[in-house]
């Protein structure tokens, strides 16, 4: 099979900030490679430099050291406007006086294109984000949800290569960013543009990328599809920055034959040892009895039981500590000995039979596949 093209490439990037005792580290040795037609995603907690690097691919900002190619081309040399690369900012930066169809047609003017062109151009892109009836009102007398829309066609008019979005929903109340989330996924879609998106809200990156990049403190930790970046998380960081999840602490007691690893947890199941999957992509070099392990169960992979129940995965218990209804699902608060909290998380409608009651012992059950084993 023949591999993606790659569309822009951060090699090696650190960036300093300010110098002496004032310096700051921004970035630290990142490499990253998005390919063409990919919604890409910089996902991270704010200050982790993921704004840093997206300015570094439109070239607001110059690496320290690294370099940033676009195909394959290294473009230190070239400024922001003779980029083919469009950047869509937090706030919009639209010309407030100017009407919808002024504002999509300025960086052509700008670039001095004909006036056919522009004009069949302004049209499309009305038609691209559905703002044709407002195509003459100023941008002043429109609501949040259109400012955004148009800044998306203005943007996306002169037909970058890449469309670099900087968290561009937050500004939208909750409803219309669900929204503008699909919007934008279709519009990615319907241009084949390759789409690099900043944004700290883990739930918008899972819905919306082909793959994303995990950053902290100025750093990539994981780079993967949403689902490997949740159910892969290769760090404990990664595991508890995306969704919710358990950590159980314990140590390895015997690397068994085969993909099998026995794991004796500090707490919930009184010294017995647990068998997980081993996944030897996520482990160090060598395994020996004895070392710390931590196991990560995402809520929803775990069911509660009544003490006494059986299994042939892992079972921990617990006294049941609270028990939360959600409508779709209740969230059950389980408190192991060393007073930590697992919580697990069950659809209403797949639970049957036995009622739990507050307050008493219960057993948790997890297949040995769903905890995934993170190392110090
Ligand atoms: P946020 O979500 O809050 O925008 P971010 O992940 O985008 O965060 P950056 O804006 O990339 O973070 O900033 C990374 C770090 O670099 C921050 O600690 C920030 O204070 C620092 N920083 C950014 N720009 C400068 C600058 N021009 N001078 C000094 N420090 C800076």
């Amino acid at each position: 099979m023949q591999s993606p093209s790659i569309a822009v490439e951060a090699k090696n990037i650190t960036k300093v900030f300010g110098h002496g005792k004032q310096h700051f580290r921004a970035l630290n040795d990142v490499s990253v490679s998005i390919r063409e037609n990919e919604f890409f995603t910089l996902l991270g907690p704010s200050g982790c430099g993921k704004t840093t690097l997206l300015r570094m691919f439109a070239g607001f900002e110059h690496p320290t050291q690294g370099a940033i190619l676009l195909h394959g081309k290294d473009i230190a040399h070239l400024p922001p406007f003779q980029r083919p690369i469009n950047t869509v900012f937090q706030n919009y930066a639209l010309f407030p006086h100017m009407t919808v169809a002024k504002n999509i047609a300025f960086g052509l003017e700008m670039l001095g294109k004909p006036k056919a062109e522009i004009e069949e151009t302004v049209d499309r892109m009305l038609d691209l984000v559905q703002m044709q009836a407002m195509r003459d009102r100023v941008t002043s007398q429109i609501s949040g949800g259109q400012q955004q829309r148009v800044a998306l066609a203005r943007a996306l008019a002169p037909s970058p290569k890449v469309l670099l979005l900087d968290e561009p929903l937050s500004a939208l109340d909750y409803k219309l960013r669900k929204e503008m989330q699909i919007e934008l996924k279709r519009l990615q879609h319907e241009t084949g543009i390759t789409f690099i998106f900043v944004t700290h809200d883990q739930e918008e990156a899972l819905t919306m990328s082909d793959r994303i990049a995990v950053m902290s403190g100025g750093r990539i930790l994981q780079v993967g599809s949403p689902h490997d970046i949740y159910e892969r998380p290769a760090e404990r960081f990664v595991a508890d920055f995306i969704g919710e999840t358990n950590f159980l602490e314990g140590k390895v007691s015997v690397l068994e034959e085969g993909d099998r690893l026995s794991v004796t947890l500090d707490a919930g199941t009184e010294g017995k040892q647990i068998q997980v999957a081993f996944d030897p992509q996520n482990s160090p070099e060598t395994v020996q009895a004895g070392q710390r392990i931590t196991l990560t169960v995402r809520p929803e992979h775990a069911q509660v039981f009544p003490i006494g129940s059986t299994s042939d995965d892992p079972i921990i218990s617990g006294k049941l500590e609270n028990i939360v209804y959600f409508g779709t699902d209740t969230h059950y608060h389980v408190k192991l000995s060393d007073n930590s909290i697992f919580i697990v998380r069950q659809q209403n409608s797949q639970i049957r039979g036995d009622v739990l009651v507050q307050n008493e012992m219960v057993n948790i059950h997890f297949s040995m596949d769903s905890a995934r084993t993170l190392w110090d």
